[in-house]
């Protein structure tokens, strides 16, 4: 019989004040900017900078190497909050924290922690560089080749679709060392900027987290120190799972963000629109729409969080992490189309926030894992109990 696992989501007194700070922040430093940084698709640097001073770009990071030493849980909050005001700022943290410094302090040798777990919770953005053109959904089809010589790797090939390319200085990258061997020739590799040999291609112009740069990276003899392979060799698989099995909460808690801001506006615009000599927000109909919304919220955000708990607990979280992913991506898509809906043909325009909030969900149910592969990890879990 499959162990039914108690809910772990309340917030403690210390996570409550976290979560408030970082709205306030957001409500101050970020909203500003959000219209226009959609518009031009770039991220503000002064956006990035203040994200270091707050502390966000490395939550879980020990103090020691400048860290808040806070929780996984603490990271989703984070990420959460700060998808309410803009889905892009979201991702940059939620790359950063979820996926590049896990990976560092799960994966990492202790020079390269010592390395770059300081430079990350200061000053260096990190990107997580698996997708290629061929290879998206299978990951491991992966054709970035590396090649052994001397002390150093020699990669060569592309990626696409990564996050923070432009603003990143430091990068997990996924190359193959044996094509023959298969997956488990996958190996990952940390690779700065700066390598001889790495560029940083194309950017893609997006439908939604626009201000999130999405690019293409070039790969022509890069060379790579052989102290630059995360965790074993041949390993790289392992380590492309286990981390996006935990980032994909991240992705679930910027779902639950960008669907509160886009819930909150459309509760706002519902009192103050009239229609029929009356609120719109006093017919019933409206009044539904705005129950099924937070009720999906509600639904979505228990999911994320008892996910997260999970993984601070030390439990097994994969399941509750995709089932989390699954449904706060359609809930948000939901939510926000709702919005759309609720604010009329306003809705519709670029001068009321609601149209960014659903371009901004949608990616929700591609990136770490489309919704197909959420369903398909949870049928593979449920079939093999
Ligand atoms: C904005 C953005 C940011 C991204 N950031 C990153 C990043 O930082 N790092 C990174 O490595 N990648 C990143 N990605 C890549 C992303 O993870 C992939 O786009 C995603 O995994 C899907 O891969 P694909 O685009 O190749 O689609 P495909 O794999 O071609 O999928 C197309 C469709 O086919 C379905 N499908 C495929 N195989 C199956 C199957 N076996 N059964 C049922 N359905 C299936 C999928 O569900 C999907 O609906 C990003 C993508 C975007 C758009």
């Amino acid at each position: 019989m499959s162990e039914i696992r108690p809910a772990l989501t309340i917030l403690s007194e210390d996570e409550q004040a976290f979560r408030e700070a970082i709205r306030e922040f957001a409500e101050a430093e970020i909203k500003p900017h959000v219209t226009h940084m959609d518009e031009a698709a770039k991220m503000n640097p002064e956006i990035i900078q203040k994200l270091f001073e707050m502390g966000l770009m490395g939550i879980e990071t020990p103090e020691k190497w400048g860290g808040a030493g806070a929780t996984f849980t603490m990271a989703c909050l984070a990420v959460e909050e700060l998808g309410r005001v803009d889905g892009s700022v979201s991702v940059l943290c939620d790359v950063q924290n979820t996926l590049v410094t896990n990976a560092f302090l799960k994966w990492g040798t202790e020079a390269q922690k010592e390395k770059y777990l300081p430079k990350m919770a200061k000053e260096w953005v990190g990107a997580y560089a698996l997708s290629e053109s061929s290879s998206g959904s299978d990951a491991f089809a992966l054709k970035l080749r590396a090649d052994a010589k001397g002390d150093k790797y020699i990669l060569n090939g592309s990626k696409l679709w990564i996050t923070n390319g432009n603003e990143a200085d430091v990068f997990i990258c996924f190359a193959n060392l044996d094509p023959a061997k298969g997956y488990k020739g996958i190996t990952a590799f940390v690779v700065e900027k700066s390598f001889p040999g790495f560029k940083v291609g194309k950017k893609e112009d997006k439908l939604g987290i626009r201000a999130s740069s999405t690019c293409e990276l070039l790969f022509e003899n890069c060379e790579v120190p052989a102290s630059n392979v995360l965790g074993e060799v041949g390993k790289g698989y392992k380590i492309a799972i286990e981390t996006l099995n935990e980032g994909r909460i991240g992705i679930g808690a910027q779902m639950v963000g960008i669907a509160q801001g886009a819930y909150e506006a459309a509760l706002g615009y519902v009192k103050g629109r009239e229609q029929f000599g009356k609120p719109i927000a006093h017919f019933q109909g409206v009044q539904f729409q705005l129950a099924e919304m937070r009720t999906q919220l509600e639904a979505a955000r228990l999911l994320v969080y008892n996910a997260a708990r999970l993984k601070d607990a030390g439990q097994d979280f994969i399941e509750s992490a995709a089932i989390a992913k699954l449904y706060a991506s359609r809930a948000a898509e939901k939510i926000t189309s709702t919005a759309v809906d609720l604010f009329g043909g306003n809705g519709f325009t670029k001068e009321y926030p609601a149209e960014k909030f659903w371009r901004d969900a949608k990616i929700g149910q591609i990136y770490e894992g489309t919704t197909n592969m959420q369903l398909q990890t949870i049928a593979k879990i449920e079939l093999d109990k």
